[in-house]
């Protein structure tokens, strides 16, 4: 790395060379060069650890305090890539990470990346890149087809979807355009009265997304879940609750029901909650993050059933469906009330073509920021490269992977399967013993075995804690995972829980 020179009288010298941020040919060069970096990344992961092993603030000790005054060569910054950067990354692409729910990603969509990073359209509205608006608005029905969605979501019949960055961002449109559909009748000094109900299982960002669009805290329900009904929210609890509100002169305003949810991929029944809701004119949302995906299947299709109910899906095809990151679907039912909740009309963004022409989508008034990313391409790319045959066959290769690694399970005694596996997550623990021990013995023993693991780097898995019992998560997703990887993984499991078995007895 060259010196670091701070002093004022360093940064007022000339200029060295000229500055061209943007050469054709010196991009094609390194981006050549980047493209290769990257290949032989994918091509040589496993030599990595799959889980990071440096110490915190490793980084800040390793590099300048002060960013370079003359520039640095290409060269010298990817030697210290792989130097300084990569030991610090925990690599999801690895096919031995089994963490969380795997970030899956493709060829194709990294093509659509490319695409999308090198126009750098900042498609706000219609005008500002018309392909931008209109691409995103057919993939969207693309993909709402082939969740066989029904027509009240798509632009072809009478809703619509947009691409966001995450569920957060989705889940926190639909929660204003319901809250201002209320509003409007019942008056905004109101807002203290709206009340909004999850499961002990929706995902974390709920709470967070619904008290940044207002919703007072003190409102935002958590209906308990049980381990007898798997962990999927019980419509009658959620009346009894809605009841008890109504009866205290709240207002219940949003229900999140969640398909697959993010510790034990449980499934609400979204046609039974959607008929609490009606009767209490509520908004009925489907988190659909991760397991959304799997309806692409007709297997797995009946996971929807009752959508037609609802206000609004979303699910992030960055998850499961191949694409990077950032990416997450929404569909509406009533775009109109979201666009009216969302819009703002500054004149220096007006829309010359659109004056008169209401058939033109702004997306601008679909989502929290004002300008966007042109991120169809890569579903555009993904879905045109690959066909919904060969995106199926990708669930259903990574849910037989799972099956297999659950067979193993089975196969052995000591281990437990603690909730029933339904899409590619395996929920299990180490329950070498049938009696004398308790939950918190178990707990023990199977944070030291996912301790132990993840630190050989050899696989990488989490953990969860559910209706209060302790368990590992076998998430299998990872593009590059083969069976291989899976057997291996077991192999590991296995010969670690037996060093562990000697040490206790
Ligand atoms: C992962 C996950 C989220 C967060 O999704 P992002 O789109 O990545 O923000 C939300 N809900 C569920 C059920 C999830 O599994």
């Amino acid at each position: 790395m060259g010196s670091i020179d701070t002093n004022d009288e360093a940064y007022s010298k000339p200029l060295p060379t000229a500055f061209t941020p943007l050469d054709p040919e010196d991009f094609r060069k390194k981006a050549h060069t980047m493209v290769d970096f990257i290949a032989d990344y994918y091509k040589n992961i496993e030599k990595y650890p799959v889980l990071s092993q440096v110490d915190p603030g490793y980084l800040r000790t390793r590099l300048p305090k002060a960013a370079p005054y003359l520039p640095e060569s290409f060269e010298t910054i990817l030697k210290d890539i792989e130097k300084d950067i990569i030991p610090g990354m925990t690599n999801w692409l690895s096919p031995n990470f089994f963490a969380y729910f795997p970030a899956s990603v493709s060829s194709a969509a990294f093509l659509g990346e490319m695409l999308c990073t090198g126009f750098n359209s900042v498609g706000f509205n219609w005008l500002a890149s018309p392909a931008a608006t209109e691409l995103e608005m057919v993939v969207i029905d693309w993909l709402a087809n082939m969740l066989k969605l029904p027509k009240s979501f798509m632009f072809s019949g009478t809703g619509g979807g947009v691409i966001h960055g995450t569920t957060s961002e989705a889940v926190m449109c639909t929660v204003v355009a319901a809250r201002d559909r209320v509003l409007e009748k019942i008056g905004t000094e109101n807002i203290g009265k709206l009340v909004v109900y999850g499961s002990d299982q929706t995902h974390s960002f709920f709470h967070k997304t619904c008290t940044l669009t207002g919703i007072f805290p003190c409102n935002v329900r958590i209906i308990p879940t049980t381990q007898e009904s798997n962990f999927s929210m019980s419509p009658v609890d959620l009346r009894r609750q809605v009841e008890a509100d109504v009866a205290e002169g709240l207002l219940p305003l949003f229900v999140c029901a969640t398909l697959g949810t993010t510790s034990t991929t449980a499934v609400d029944p979204v046609s039974d909650i959607a008929e609490v809701a009606s009767e209490f004119d509520m908004w009925v949302h489907v988190d659909a993050a991760y397991a959304g995906s799997a309806c692409i299947c007709p297997e797995f299709r009946q996971y929807l059933d009752g959508v037609e109910k609802v206000h609004s899906l979303s699910l992030s095809p960055q998850k499961w469906l191949l694409s990077y990151l950032d990416c997450c679907c929404l569909w509406v039912k009533e775009p109109d009330l979201m666009v009216k909740a969302l819009s703002t009309d500054p004149e220096y963004l007006r829309n010359t073509k659109k004056n008169g022409s209401s058939s033109v989508v702004e997306f601008k008034d679909w989502q929290i920021a004002t300008g966007r990313r042109f991120r169809a391409l890569r579903l555009w790319l993904i879905m045109r490269s690959y066909g919904v045959v060969n995106l199926q066959t990708h669930i259903r290769s990574d849910i037989q992977m799972a099956k297999m690694f659950e067979g193993f399970l089975r196969s052995d005694p000591r281990f437990e399967l603690v909730v029933p596996r339904t899409f590619a997550l395996v929920c299990f623990r180490f329950k070498p013993f049938k009696d004398g021990y308790d939950e918190s013995d178990l707990e023990s023993l199977n944070r030291k075995l996912l301790d132990r693991v993840n630190s050989t780097g050899r696989a990488y898995m989490t953990h969860t804690k559910v209706g209060g019992v302790y368990m590992l998560r076998f998430a299998v997703g990872a593009t590059l995972t083969e069976e291989s990887h899976v057997r291996a993984a077991w192999a590991l499991i296995k010969e670690v829980a037996c060093v562990l078995l000697r040490e206790i007895l």
